[in-house]
């Protein structure tokens, strides 16, 4: 194979996107030349991996030619009566694809990251929100706040792409700013420090508080933004710290408070991000400030947008009664599995190798996998599948969901994508 090389080539391997890379394909496989983070260097060599000479597929765990297990997918999915359609970590187009299979086959959709888009969306639908993009992170914040969240695990280039830098649209010289950690874990945050907090006119502070205390550092942020507390207020929380820093946001021209939703796994986040959300509102009253709750890892905004525009419901819908029947509840993976009330777990990975598979039990499994995932032993049919963005063209909505960026394939690898065998089942199943 004749090496390729290619510039400005979007990541998808977290929701930030980063549409700078430049990647090498070759013989040896995909390779990030840079400027990729660590994460994305790894995935690349592992999802982009060579395949050939290796089982594409695999029938009860044992290697199969690809049509054999095409035909026994198509026949588990005609058998189904109530099949569930899981993990959904794909790009728009083969998302698009599965929507219509699962429209044909009558199936519950639910994302393998839906927990955490849950926990903003019932603050959305509670109380609204005023949220901002990366863009104008870059461009115009003087004060970013991330609550309960290093950022840089899950988005490690956000600090190098969206704050610590040196060019921006609207001033002359890089913008004074400062970085407060609210919660965040130390040494994360500490290495957040050593190398993004060394760049730019960038202060970063930090704030412990423990996570199962910051449900109330939220509400007791609020209040003080609100001014409503009462003057004698006792708590063993960081009260000095959290007085300045609510100074500081209703002083800032321009503040931005990041969460990730994905970290806050207690019960009831969704009432730690209404205080957020609720000091935002308050601060617009004077000032100016926005949320910026980040996500679209594992195509997770991908896989909802396309939902919301072909049913108008987000995941955890079924398509079983021939329109949409949204619950959060009911319609999650582990429950309905719990509960047997599937009898087919179609499970859609694509990006992330690492990824586990729920325990189906005596549910069938079909799994259609990218590059890099063990042969997973409970499964019917497994079937290897091309990547979004390494040897898969197609589009991917970043972290801010305002943005759907391309995704070009540099290999080739003869693997089948996610669209081709969702078509490939519908065309040769056809009606309920
Ligand atoms: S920060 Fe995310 S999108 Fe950017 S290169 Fe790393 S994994 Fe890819």
């Amino acid at each position: 194979m004749q090496a390729a090389s290619l510039t400005d080539q979007a990541c998808p391997f977290c929701g930030l996107a980063c549409d700078d890379l430049t990647l090498v394909a070759d013989d040896n496989g995909v390779r990030a030349a840079g400027p990729a983070c660590a994460r994305a260097t790894r995935l690349f060599a592992t999802v982009g991996a060579p395949v050939q000479g290796q089982a594409q597929a695999w029938i009860d765990g044992q290697p199969a030619l690809l049509e054999a297990a095409i035909l026994r997918a198509q026949q588990h999915l005609g058998a189904a009566r109530a099949p569930l359609f899981g993990g959904l970590s794909t790009d728009v187009t083969g998302m698009r694809a599965l929507m219509d299979l699962a429209d044909q086959r009558g199936a519950v959709l639910d994302h393998m990251n839906a927990e955490g888009k849950l926990r903003n969306l019932r603050t959305v639908q509670d109380a609204g929100w005023i949220t901002t993009t990366l863009s104008e992170v870059r461009n115009r914040s003087d004060l970013v706040v991330c609550f309960g969240t290093d950022v840089a695990t899950r988005y490690p280039r956000f600090f190098e792409r969206c704050v610590c830098v040196d060019d921006t649209l609207f001033a002359a010289s890089p913008l004074q700013r400062e970085v407060v950690f609210v919660g965040a874990p130390a040494e994360a945050v500490a290495a957040v420090m050593q190398t993004d907090g060394t760049r730019a006119a960038v202060t970063m502070t930090a704030i412990d508080i423990a996570v199962d205390r910051l449900p109330e550092a939220a509400a007791l942020l609020r209040g003080l933004v609100a001014g409503t507390l009462p003057p004698e207020l006792v708590t063993d929380l960081p009260l000095a710290a959290l007085r300045t820093l609510a100074e500081r946001l209703r002083a800032a021209q321009y503040g931005v408070i990041v969460w990730v939703a994905a970290d806050m796994d207690w019960p009831h986040a969704e009432l730690t991000i209404q205080a957020l959300t609720g000091l935002i509102g308050t601060i617009n009253q004077t000032t100016r400030c926005a949320g910026l709750p980040l996500g679209g890892s594992d195509g997770d905004f991908s896989a909802d947008a396309v939902m919301l525009w072909q049913t108008g419901y987000p995941y955890r819908t079924s398509l079983a009664s021939g329109t949409g029947q949204y619950d959060p509840v009911m319609n999650a993976t582990a429950a309905l599995l719990t509960r047997n009330e599937v009898d087919l777990l179609l499970w859609v990975s694509t990006f992330d190798p690492a990824r586990s598979v729920p325990d189906t039990g005596a549910v069938p499994l079909v799994a259609l996998t990218g590059v890099g995932t063990p042969v997973l032993p409970g499964a019917a049919v497994q079937i290897q599948v091309a990547t979004p963005g390494v040897d898969a063209s197609g589009y991917y909505f970043r972290a801010d969901k305002v943005v759907a960026l391309p995704l070009r394939a540099v290999t080739d690898r003869q693997l089948p994508t996610v669209a081709q065998l969702a078509r490939r089942f519908a065309s040769g199943l056809g009606a309920v």
